[in-house]
């Protein structure tokens, strides 16, 4: 569940010199400009506009923004435009775009890596396949012959990537005994497919 809703928070207060529109009385109006923002689980997301409220000191009159008259209505413009929208009602929006872009770097410097390894295969990797029916599965290298891996395919499938930990922790004896080969073209032609998703080392 995810908790969302908006806040705000008082960015000024002002006594006008105008005179009350219920009571007459001069000098008793108290302006409160305020930022609202969207918040999610209470952290600032990014801050959605301003708004007001007004309180007589003397009647105790409180009006919003859309109940004002239009010389309080002038009052709070004016007043707004003294006051910058807080950085930190950005946080969240901020904290998203930078998880976003570390999240988009570490995928290009996976694939890098994946790049280089499926050239250079070595007896003990495990790659994870997507098979032709949508399954994910596991190959392991047992040796390396000539330009070619020798590999064993695991018994087990599972229907979603992160069943594949569970596939690995099952060990060797996971892996039927019928070895086949793959060149590294063909390795490679996987990987560019996206039938081979992703390399282990140790
Ligand atoms: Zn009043």
């Amino acid at each position: 569940m995810i908790i969302y809703g908006t806040k705000s928070t008082q960015l000024i207060k002002e006594t006008l010199i105008d005179r009350c529109p219920n009571c007459g009385t001069p000098n008793s109006i108290e302006m409160h400009v305020f930022q609202k923002y969207a918040h999610v689980f209470w952290i600032p997301f990014f801050p959605i506009g301003k708004t007001a409220i007004s309180q007589c000191g003397h009647c105790k009159q409180v009006l919003k923004l859309k109940e004002m008259p239009a010389s309080l209505k002038t009052d709070y413009e004016n007043l707004k435009l003294q006051t910058k929208t807080p950085v930190w009602t950005f946080a969240g929006a901020a904290l998203l775009a930078i998880a976003i872009t570390a999240g988009v770097i570490s995928d290009r410097k996976n694939d890098e890596k994946n790049a280089t390894l499926i050239l250079t295969p070595k007896a003990g990797d495990i790659f994870e396949v997507k098979t032709k029916a949508s399954q994910y599965t596991l190959y392991k290298v047992s040796a390396i012959e000539g330009d070619s891996a020798i590999v064993r395919i695991n018994n087990f499938e599972t229907n979603k990537i992160s069943g594949l930990a569970d596939l690995k922790s099952k060990g060797d004896t996971a892996y039927a005994e019928d070895e086949f080969a793959y060149s590294k073209k063909e390795l490679k032609a996987m990987l560019d497919k996206g039938e081979i998703i992703d390399i282990d080392r140790k």
